[in-house]
């Protein structure tokens, strides 16, 4: 078998470092062909001296250390369009993924995709590469990766529904009230996953499931009136799908991702793997499932219309969320603060223009602005 190049964009972060896990599990299929991360030199350093890939970059460094190193913004689509890879993992956090994203499906790379932000800020861009460059997207979110397991092979014609799970986040039985006033302590507090800060923040305001309602409408090309969403606090089914016949195929298994990891490499073929947990359906029982509460989670809902306006409406929902997120985790305003300021930035920018890259830019700065100033921040 020849093996394949993979650059691993944002390999420090939470899904980098489980990707080169299974990277070295399957060294004899796969091969390291880049590293970037953006400020954590040290570890960067580690990986690199254990996979020896040719390509190293990372973003915030100062130039003086590590000259071997490729140095700024810039790396990420050096990496991303590096001749060694023919795979790229892009599990950058946020808008920042965009470029090498669109650059590594312009050079017809296989982009096995976590970072869904840039999927949603500028869905058609990407759409648009993919198709001109030959490139293809693979999904490494869990939920994604379940709809394509389980579509993989059939009709696209023969699909009437996606049901997403959503495991409800750390405030899934938590009042109005109390919603209001969660410390980031306790939003970081996730039942079920060990992510990264950013994400886990979405998934405790339910806007991570509106990024990935966005993302699966991108992805498999379904109106927003067919892809919903379920609460399932054990995260074990990952999603479902719906035939015209009424038949629901799910994919399952325990909350990890380094089956949908390993699998946006391998797709549509699968290879033995000793690293993803046993599947025991009595030990994992039992499996619920709840209505979502949108009146206490209003980013969802706000997600969701900010898809079907399309435009740069998604970018805008995508960059006040960064924003606000962020401002939470710097203890700048609360955590129902978030939607509120999602929902301001929608009003005031989600009608801005959105034909070109550099117009989805400018809309994603003018909501990361509108926010700031919401709050004198
Ligand atoms: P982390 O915060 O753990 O990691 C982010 C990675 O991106 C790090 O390597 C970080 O570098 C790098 N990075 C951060 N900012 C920049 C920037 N401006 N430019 C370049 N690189 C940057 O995030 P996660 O791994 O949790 O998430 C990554 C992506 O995957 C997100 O889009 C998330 O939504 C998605 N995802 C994550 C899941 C999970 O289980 N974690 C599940 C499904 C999707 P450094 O550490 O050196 O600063
Ligand atoms: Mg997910």
């Amino acid at each position: 078998m020849t093996r394949r190049g993979v650059a691993v964009l944002g390999s420090t972060g939470s899904i980098g470092t489980t990707a080169l896990r299974v990277l070295g599990r399957h060294a004899d299929a796969f091969y390291v062909a880049a590293l970037t991360a953006h400020s954590n030199a040290a570890l960067l350093q580690e990986q690199a001296r254990e996979f020896g890939p040719s390509f190293v970059g990372i973003v915030q460094n100062g130039a003086e250390d590590h000259r071997e190193w490729r140095h700024g913004p810039s790396c990420l689509v050096e990496a991303a369009t590096h001749q060694d890879a023919s795979i790229v993992l892009n599990a950058v956090v946020g808008a920042a993924g965009l470029d090498a994203t669109l650059a590594a499906l312009s050079a017809g790379k296989r982009v096995a995709l976590a970072n869904k932000e840039t999927l949603v800020m500028a869905g058609a861009l990407v759409a648009d590469a993919c198709q001109r460059g030959g490139g293809e997207i693979v999904p490494v979110d869990s939920e994604h990766s379940a709809i394509l397991q389980c579509i993989t092979g059939r009709r696209g014609a023969d699909v009437r529904r996606l049901v997403l799970t959503a495991s409800g986040g750390p405030f899934r039985g938590w009042s109005r009230e109390r919603l209001e006033r969660a410390t980031v302590a306790d939003a970081l507090r996730h039942p079920t996953w060990r992510m990264g800060r950013k994400i886990t923040i979405d998934s405790a305001t339910l806007a991570n499931k509106a990024l990935e309602v966005i993302e699966a409408h991108f992805l498999f090309g379904l109106p927003y009136d067919r892809i919903e969403v379920v609460v399932h606090p054990q995260s074990v089914v990952h999603s479902f799908v719906e035939f015209v016949d009424g038949s629901v195929l799910a994919q399952l298994g325990v909350p990890s991702m380094e089956l949908p990891v390993l699998y946006a490499l391998t797709h549509p073929g699968r290879i033995a793997d000793t690293g993803v947990p046993p599947f025991d359906p009595v030990e994992l029982s039992p499996l619920t499932f709840e209505r979502v509460r949108h009146d206490d989670f209003p980013a969802l809902r706000m997600g969701v219309q900010a898809g079907r306006m399309g435009g740069a409406a998604p970018a805008v929902f995508n960059a006040a969320n960064e924003q606000a997120v962020s401002l939470f985790l710097e203890g700048r305003i609360q955590f129902g603060e978030i939607p509120r300021a999602i929902e301001s930035a929608l009003a005031a920018e989600g009608t801005a223009p959105s034909h070109s890259r550099d117009a989805l830019l400018e809309a994603d700065a003018a909501a990361r602005r509108h926010v700031r100033e919401l709050f004198a921040c």
